[in-house]
């Protein structure tokens, strides 16, 4: 029997943006040659790889400010930025966070216990399976489980922006699934700031969500290269897809 295909938290969001964008992204083999290096990522993706060590209990080799700093010089990653004074900038800025949230965290004196990190969950559909990675899931004192989620380039968050999150409700629910007698809630922290906010879906709403979720899913992988035509939007200025997208007559014309 033929494995379900994958769909993510990143290519549902990929979709609904322009469905156009996740041809290119994920079925058309030609759209890779025109992905650029972001700055926003390589930030993220130092970040996310300090806080995974520093919060795994079980890699000991990352337990204090200095230690974390170490290993945030060392995993720097320089792509994607337009001169050396913009990534002197953000490296500034990321030492800064670092020295910041590990220290806070040490000094906090609470029972939350980290459970995961970077842990991958899936959730079996009838046509697809849904895979999501989370950042971290911590236990808090209640038995809740809390998803939490790192935003490198935020310095504000509201519970609103956190129920409006497509991923977050995607872990909430595969989540629920496998701990069905748990409280589950999802946080977002913005790391520039330490703010953070949660929320939790409740079970008409995540019942609803799933519904949905299915609808979409199946649309996604029954969607073919030519269901759909570039047409101009408000992304476009931005996508890294424009010099293939501004050739079709339908774009010009749209
Ligand atoms: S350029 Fe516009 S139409 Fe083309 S993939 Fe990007 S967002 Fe979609």
């Amino acid at each position: 029997m033929p494995r379900k295909p994958l769909i993510s938290p990143t290519k549902i969001t990929t979709y609904l943006a322009c469905p156009v964008k996740y041809g290119w992204t994920y079925l058309d083999p030609r759209g890779k040659w025109y992905l650029k290096s972001k700055s926003y990522y390589s930030f993220g993706s130092t970040l996310h790889k300090v806080l995974e060590r520093f919060h795994d209990s079980s890699d000991t080799g990352v337990t204090t400010v200095g230690e974390a700093l170490t290993l945030y010089e060392d995993s720097w990653i320089d792509a994607g930025y337009g001169s050396a004074e913009e990534m002197a900038e953000a490296f500034g800025e990321g030492r800064l966070i670092i020295e910041k949230h590990v220290a806070e965290t040490l000094e906090r004196k609470d029972e939350t216990k980290t459970l995961f990190v970077e842990h991958t969950v899936k959730m079996e559909f009838e046509k697809f399976i849904l895979q999501g990675r989370i950042d971290r899931i911590d236990e808090l004192p209640d038995g809740t489980l809390d998803i939490v989620d790192y935003k490198s380039g935020r310095s504000g968050v509201s519970a609103d922006d956190v129920a409006a999150d497509l991923a977050m409700s995607c872990y909430q629910l595969m989540l629920q699934e496998r701990y069905p007698d748990r409280k589950i809630q999802a946080t977002i922290l913005a790391l520039r700031s330490g703010q953070r906010a949660s929320t939790s879906l409740s079970p008409v709403d995540m019942q609803v969500f799933r519904n949905d979720l299915e609808w979409i899913g199946n649309e996604i992988i029954a969607t073919q290269l030519s269901d759909h035509v570039p047409a101009k939007k408000a992304l476009c200025p931005n996508c890294d897809f424009l010099p293939l997208c501004s050739k079709d007559q339908n774009w010009q014309d749209s």
